[in-house]
């Protein structure tokens, strides 16, 4: 069997320093991958180089075994919060009419099938009745639900997600849960990167441990083992009995978490 997205080999540095080494993963049709590593990891690396807006140093991404940014089969990319302007005057409708335009024609205007798209992704959401608002008055959940309907007016093969469960309450965490359940009955094969260890474990059927390198791929229940979490966390994480707590608290200060706490060396260790 072919896979939907295969990466090979993947390598991306930024000013020489590596944040991707040598990475191969394959992603059958269909599935749906948590993508999950500590802050830094590369997370947002990878899902980057897979649309096509990172040129690797080394290997290769294809998807249907063709290179990313063909139009014929497209990947939609929600990216991190973090990554948007929020200011962008734009309303929902705008937003979610962009996921369009990589399919306009040469009259680069939209047609009913586009409005269309739009309706459909707006009603799978929810977010109708705002679709004249503009995109700053809305709360971190309702925000999150136009750029996932913006994917879906897309109509993707391929949809990744990076890190959706970030800043967003229970109840949209669960919404977005929801709406992976309705798409893995229609067939997008799904990426979705998280720090949250344990909705990857109980909700995904395949994870990846990552920290540079692939540390671990493969259902949960074998890629969350105590030695692969170690490796890809260190210092950050701790093992209490069947449970593990990593702390998440200070980008930038790996190895400065629980770890070196609880060790009262007061050593500062370099970032
Ligand atoms: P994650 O999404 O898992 O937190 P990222 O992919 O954002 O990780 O970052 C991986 C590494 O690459 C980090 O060390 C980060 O500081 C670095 N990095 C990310 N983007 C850039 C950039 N534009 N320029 C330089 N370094 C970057
Ligand atoms: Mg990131």
């Amino acid at each position: 069997m072919t896979a939907m997205l295969a990466l090979e080999e993947l390598t991306v540095r930024y000013n020489g320093q590596p944040a991707l080494e040598r990475v191969t993963l394959h992603v059958p049709h269909g599935a749906q991958v948590a993508i999950v590593g500590p802050n830094g990891a590369g997370k947002s690396t990878l899902f980057k180089a897979m649309v096509g807006l990172l040129r690797p140093q080394h290997g290769h991404v294809l998807v249907h075994g063709r290179p990313p940014g063909d139009q014929t089969d497209p990947v939609a990319y929600v990216p991190q919060r973090e990554e948007i302007d929020w200011r962008f005057p734009v309303t929902v409708a705008d937003v979610v009419m962009m996921g369009r335009y990589g399919r306009l024609g040469a009259v680069r205007r939209p047609q009913a099938a586009d409005r269309e798209a739009v309706a459909r992704a707006l009603d799978e959401l929810s977010i109708a009745h705002l679709a004249r608002r503009p995109i700053g008055e809305l709360s971190g959940g309702q925000q999150q639900r136009v750029f996932l309907a913006r994917a879906l007016a897309q109509e993707p093969h391929v949809l990744l997600l990076d890190e959706p469960f970030t800043g967003v309450d229970a109840s949209a965490k669960e919404a977005l849960l929801g709406l992976l359940e309705v798409l893995r009955g229609e067939d997008i094969t799904v990426l979705v990167s998280t720090h949250d260890m344990n909705t990857a474990a109980t909700r995904f059927e395949l994870a990846a441990l990552l920290n540079q390198r692939l540390i671990a791929y493969g259902p949960p229940a074998e890629v969350f083992t105590p030695a692969h979490i170690g490796e890809a966390y260190g210092g950050q994480a701790l093992f209490v009995g069947d449970m593990v707590v990593v702390d998440q608290c200070c980008p930038g200060h790996v190895g400065d978490g629980i770890a070196h706490r609880h060790s009262h060396t007061g050593e500062e260790k370099a970032p």
